[in-house]
């Protein structure tokens, strides 16, 4: 079913209003199409082109199941390169802002990984970051995914055509089965479908309508 309004779905009041303070009135068509069933839980492949609004949707998935009482890592997005991954980050923290003291760390390569690891000492509830240093920290014991409930391939095309396919499944080892798997892609190729059947149970494809 397409919504028409971020009204009908069964959100957390203060992330509604979030929504309304900034002025995320009208869903995109991504948004429409695949909104309801993610927030079911729902695995699903979303083709979408750049600006069509998918970090609203796998931010909202996350959010609205987030456990505040804990400080466990309980999603993981993946971003092909540092700035899409800190692009993700500001938006999911502009998003959370209102639900509580939700911790977003950024984990991505070409800066020094110790100040990283002491950071995660302290705890996040969102990680978000490139391949190779998420790989790094989970081999190195800094960070744990087993209480992961949502995992993100954003721009997963992007992150398959830059060789990280083998990263992925060095880092998917650790994830717990039990979990709801999102992938974005603006294209949808064979390799796309093959990720897909790796890493998620009965996936839906939505492929939401180019705005006129
Ligand atoms: P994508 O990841 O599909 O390339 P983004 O998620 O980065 O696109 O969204 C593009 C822009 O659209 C962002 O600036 C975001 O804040 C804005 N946006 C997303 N959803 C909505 C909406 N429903 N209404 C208005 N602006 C939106
Ligand atoms: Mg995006």
């Amino acid at each position: 079913m397409s919504i028409t309004s971020f009204s009908q779905l069964p959100l957390n009041p203060a992330l509604a209003k979030r929504l309304i303070d900034l002025n995320y009135v009208i869903p995109t068509a991504v948004q429409s199409a695949s909104l309801q069933p993610v927030l079911e839980g729902q695995d699903l492949v979303v083709k979408g082109k750049t600006g069509s609004g998918k970090t609203l949707v796998f931010a909202l998935a996350i959010l609205n199941k987030l456990q505040l009482q804990t400080n466990d890592a309980q999603a993981l997005v993946l971003c092909p390169t540092r700035e899409l991954a800190d692009q993700v980050a500001q938006e999911i923290k502009s998003v959370a802002a209102m639900i509580g003291n939700v911790k977003v760390q950024t984990l991505c390569g070409g800066v020094s990984i110790e100040p990283q690891m002491r950071s995660l000492q302290h705890g996040a509830h969102i990680i978000v970051g490139t391949p190779g240093r998420v790989e790094e920290h989970v081999l190195n014991g800094s960070l744990i995914l087993t209480e992961v409930q949502t995992l993100v391939f954003d721009e997963a095309d992007q992150m398959l055509d830059m060789g990280f396919t083998e990263t992925l499944e060095s880092i998917a080892m650790y994830l717990p089965q039990m979990r709801q798997t999102l992938m974005f892609s603006a294209t949808y190729p064979d390799k796309i479908m093959k990720l897909a059947t790796q890493y998620m149970r009965s996936p839906e494809l939505v492929e939401a309508q180019e705005e006129q």
